[in-house]
């Protein structure tokens, strides 16, 4: 089996306990990745919430030295930002970023920064929002609106359809199947479904179940439902790994995926349609708008 997943936070806690990628105590490491017959990953440097954004780019810049370290050079990868308060206010940051090769940029990620409000606030995209977003759209680094208020969710939609370019998801589920700010309305999945972005599947537990211990089936569920809205080239995995403060027990880490393909497959989904949401939607996606 084949893996593209599109969102970790592995960097930070790579950043933070200074481990390899080849083995570590983490969710991710090329060993417990072993069993994919080919493993290519987006790769977040998520930006803490908690430090001043000057703070955050000076962070960013560490995180960076980390993946530059610590990446083998020939693993297959695309750098992302988790939280635009990164930029540190300054759009100049943004050309820096792409030059280093970030290609997403996940406009924000909690409460409100220079960029604007994400998913527990009311409040959209500022004046430098709007700057940035329309020089990520220029530029080539991809919007994700996973963490971003309902606000922002449609001012991103509506900037995105006046270019004709993508926006995605990352690492956002399904609002029909658990209501959680952090989740997809039907209406939100087939903006993006209809723009040509793709929307990667949380395996974080509180955004995919009610229930205290969710396993591989409430996974399922969600990306049931969006392939019943018509994701079948839209659908991908956005596991979070090493970002969530608990693992669901099922999957403790990447080794264990193969749990979520067996239950699709289980509930009658055609390998190929599996194979699409575990690497072919994101890499298609990857080819047709990233320049590398
Ligand atoms: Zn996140």
């Amino acid at each position: 089996m084949k893996l593209f997943d599109l969102h970790c936070d592995t960097l930070y806690e790579m950043y933070k306990r200074s481990c390899s990628f080849t083995e570590n105590e983490l969710n991710i490491s090329l060993k417990k990745a072993e069993g994919f017959e080919k493993y290519a990953q987006v790769l977040a440097i998520w930006s803490q919430n908690d430090i001043s954004e000057e703070a955050r780019f000076e962070q960013f810049l560490e995180i960076y030295n980390t993946y530059k370290e610590k990446i083998p050079a020939d693993f297959p990868n695309i750098l992302a930002v988790e939280g635009g308060g990164a930029l540190a206010g300054n759009i100049k940051n943004l050309e820096l970023f792409y030059s280093l090769g970030v290609r997403f940029l996940t406009l924000v990620w909690g409460g409100e920064s220079s960029i604007g409000g994400a998913h527990n606030t009311d409040k959209g995209l500022s004046d430098f929002g709007y700057e940035v977003l329309k020089k990520c759209f220029d530029i080539g680094i991809i919007p994700d609106v996973s963490h971003a208020s309902d606000k922002m969710f449609w001012q991103v939609n509506e900037e995105a359809q006046k270019c004709g370019k993508p926006f995605v998801a990352t690492h956002s589920n399904s609002r029909k199947i658990h209501h959680h700010t952090r989740n997809l309305s039907d209406e939100m999945f087939k903006a993006i479904e209809k723009c040509g972005g793709v929307v990667g599947i949380s395996l974080e537990p509180t955004h995919a179940s009610p229930k205290d211990e969710p396993d591989e089936s409430d996974i399922c569920r969600h990306i049931i439902h969006y392939l019943e809205l018509g994701g079948e080239n839209t659908v991908c995995l956005g596991c979070d790994l090493d970002g969530v403060t608990r693992n669901i027990k099922a999957i403790p880490d990447i080794s264990h995926l193969y749990k979520i393909a067996d239950f699709l497959k289980k509930e009658g989904l055609a390998d190929s349609t599996v194979e699409n949401i575990f690497y072919n939607n994101a890499n298609n996606f990857i080819i047709r708008n990233i320049k590398l």
